[in-house]
């Protein structure tokens, strides 16, 4: 297939919808006519843990429409690195406690919320009560409730909610939604997706502790998996049944291990999913009427790879977390669609909560009961 560059084309195409969107936005096309750059937005990343440190602020120095202008952690010794390292000053440093004064800090227009799972709920709603559009790392929460709150409480702020679901600005998977929308191998007929690493041993791991993690593999990897199923159908599933494995019950005290679930679609198409903290799996493969299309890997940073019937697939690698910010700061600026709105975190969790309960009963049989499109990007 004909090496492409998606991104390069879509850049062409927002900086002419941009320059339209702008003009009806007199500071800030003053603002952009005066240094002929750009508005970037500021982004504070609350919680400075390892996909902090290195993967969204190494990116951040690549970004076009949004930079690092901010940090939230509880460890004075990492607010001392990181101003060092990143060049911010005092005044754009926050810790748990004092978050809420962020609200008085116009540099900073996005807070992305990068901390255990039992966290996102609690600092996600705090942003938005300041004032400031919000990224929310996957799982979106604890449970279906929380992603609620959230919701509820970036509409009462009027400000953005996105998902740190990176995929979705990243040409290999955009290329698997193309071929759904244009059903370039036609109706899909099954789906499967694995997401899953060996999770080592140390047991002390805040994703093994269900009260930080509000469980274990499938709230950790499953969600890609899910992901996988959904956008590589174009559907959101009617129904779910589950089974849990478990390999070392000593080590996966208080979480899952291994789960594996099926899924059928309004369609008539029918899907499976792995997840596991003890296997290392990464791959989506779609059956359809013409042909097929695969990626494996299909979640990892960089680099994906993908071949379909037709031949491999092969696209330019940039940083999948590049992509994603600046896809949200384009939202807000632009009006370009969220490609990954609160609702598809929620969504995601539904699903969550029904494979859970289908294991808990023993594999029963969840029905699933969307409206149409839910979930999906939104503008
Ligand atoms: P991490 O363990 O490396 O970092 C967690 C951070 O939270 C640390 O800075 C830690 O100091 C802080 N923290 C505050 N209270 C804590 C507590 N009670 N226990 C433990 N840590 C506490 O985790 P991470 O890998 O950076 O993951 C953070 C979030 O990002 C998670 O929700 C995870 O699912 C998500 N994540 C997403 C991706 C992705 O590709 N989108 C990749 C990795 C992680």
């Amino acid at each position: 297939m004909k090496k492409l560059d998606r991104r390069q084309f879509n850049q062409k195409l927002l900086k002419g919808a941009g320059g339209m969107a702008l003009a009806a936005n007199a500071p800030l096309a003053c603002a952009m006519g005066a240094t002929k750059e750009k508005k970037k937005l500021g982004v504070a990343l609350v919680g400075l843990g390892g996909y902090s440190t290195y993967q969204l602020a190494p990116a951040l120095e690549d970004t076009e429409y949004c930079y690092l202008a901010g940090i939230v952690t509880g460890t004075p010794q990492k607010a001392s690195t990181w101003s060092a390292k990143y060049g911010i000053a005092k005044e754009h440093i926050y810790n748990y406690d004092n978050f809420d004064a962020i609200k008085n800090d116009d540099a900073i227009a996005i807070v992305y919320v990068v901390l255990p799972n039992s966290m996102h709920a609690e600092f996600c709603i705090r942003a938005a009560r300041a004032g400031k559009h919000v990224i929310c790392e996957k799982p979106m929460a604890m449970n279906v409730a929380e992603c609620d709150a959230i919701i509820d409480a970036c509409k009462t702020a009027g400000v953005k909610l996105g998902m740190g679901y990176r995929l979705h600005s990243e040409p290999y998977t955009q290329e698997i939604q193309r071929f759904v929308k244009e059903k370039t191998f036609g109706g899909v007929r099954y789906i499967t997706a694995d997401a899953g690493y060996y999770s080592g041993s140390d047991p002390g791991q805040w994703r093994l502790d269900k009260k930080l993690s509000g469980g274990g593999a499938l709230v950790n990897m499953g969600v890609y998996a899910i992901q996988s199923i959904i956008y590589g159908s174009g559907e959101n599933p009617t129904s779910v049944a589950a089974q849990e494995f478990s390999t070392r019950p000593k080590y996966f005290k208080d979480t899952d291990e291994t789960i594996t679930a099926q899924f059928t679609f309004k369609s008539g198409a029918v899907g499976t999913i792995m997840t596991s903290h003890n296997v290392s799996a990464n791959r989506l493969h779609a059956k359809c009427e013409k042909g097929w299309y695969e990626l494996d890997p299909a979640s990892t940073y960089i680099p994906l790879a993908g071949r379909t019937s037709n031949g491999p697939l092969e696209f330019k690698q940039e940083s999948q977390q590049k992509l994603q910010m600046d896809d949200f700061a384009k939202h807000i600026l632009l009006g370009t669609p969220n490609l990954v709105p609160g609702e598809m975190g929620k969504r995601d969790m539904i699903i969550v909560e029904a494979i859970y309960r289908s294991i808990a009963e023993g594999g029963t049989t969840q029905k699933l009961d969307f409206e149409p499109g839910y979930g999906f990007a939104k503008s």
